[in-house]
């Protein structure tokens, strides 16, 4: 006999991606008890993409007891508000959590509302790679560099932007970045940004540009390829130093597709932490992978229901 766990026990998460919707339901000791997936649809306008996000909600059984989201871009997440998301066509000035709690019939204090990277990190700090770590910093590698800090296993997001790690500028006048600033880390060490440092040096010399081979040949072999690593993991390790100089976190949780990469960049990110902390705590430092994959973020998202 399957485990019956009441409809009082399911917590509801939803991460709302520019492509694709993934949610869940899990009971409250962390059992998965549901994963679905939607096409957000983003051309048929802002009111039916939270028709489909209410659907999915409501087939999960959050109708009448609400769920969490994880929304990519700028947010009030008090208000459940977004302001507006670079990523998600339509969605400016828009009252998400009212919008939600009308379509499922709550009080709109039983929607949460929360960054992505926030999510995600909650997620990968219940059930995934920073597992009993009290304070962390999980950094997404991917597209850009998100963050989400973790406090005494709380989520701490400030007024709204804590742990944006992606923007703090490593190289004074460097990369022009989209968030209006210039020489960000995630102009030197995202996945795009890796991409196009490789295509740039013509690595690795089979495909260039193409990250999976240039970590096997970082691997295999010293070479450009190693050495490209080393300097966008170097950059990578930059950037965390202010963390580490401000919180003395011992802990990083990196999730995204180009965390993959994390055993070729390692021995830089402690050379670049070494560089910007105090005490050369590079070698001090945790550096995990995260375990969730995807699901990181509904799973986070349905943790904002505790
Ligand atoms: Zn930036």
């Amino acid at each position: 006999m399957p485990t019956q766990v009441s409809q009082v026990d399911r917590l509801v998460g939803i991460d709302l991606g520019g492509t694709s919707i993934k949610a869940g339901a899990i009971a409250r000791n962390g059992q998965v008890l549901e994963e679905t997936g939607a096409d957000p649809g983003f051309s048929r306008g802002s009111a039916a993409v939270l028709d489909t996000l209410a659907g999915v909600g409501i087939a999960l059984g959050a109708r009448g007891k609400g769920l969490g989201i994880g929304v990519p871009g700028l947010l009030q997440r008090e208000r459940g508000f977004v302001i507006d998301s670079p990523n998600l066509p339509g969605f400016r000035n828009l009252p998400i959590k009212q919008e939600l709690a009308r379509r499922l019939d709550v009080d709109p204090s039983r929607i949460h509302v929360e960054n992505d990277a926030n999510a995600a990190a909650l997620g990968e700090q219940w059930l995934g790679g920073g597992r009993g770590e009290t304070d962390c910093l999980l950094v997404t590698l991917g597209t850009g560099i998100g963050g989400g800090l973790i406090l005494a296993s709380q989520l701490y997001a400030g007024a709204d932007l804590a742990g944006e790690v992606g923007h703090v500028v490593i190289h004074e006048g460097g990369v022009p970045c989209g968030c209006g600033s210039k020489g960000c880390v995630e102009q030197y060490a995202s996945a795009t940004a890796a991409r196009r440092r490789a295509l740039a040096l013509g690595l690795p010399r089979s495909a260039p540009g193409d990250l999976k081979l240039l970590c096997d040949a970082a691997r295999a072999a010293e070479g450009p390829e190693r050495s490209l690593l080393h300097e966008i993991g170097t950059d990578l390790g930059r950037g965390l130093g202010p963390a580490v100089c401000l919180l003395d976190l011992r802990c990083f949780v990196f999730g995204g597709g180009f965390s993959a990469a994390l055993d070729t960049l390692e021995a830089g990110v402690r050379a670049g932490i070494d560089e910007r902390s105090y005490g050369k705590r590079g070698s001090l430092i945790r550096l995990l992978g995260a375990k969730l994959g995807p699901a990181a973020g509904w799973i986070g998202a349905a943790r904002l229901n505790l």
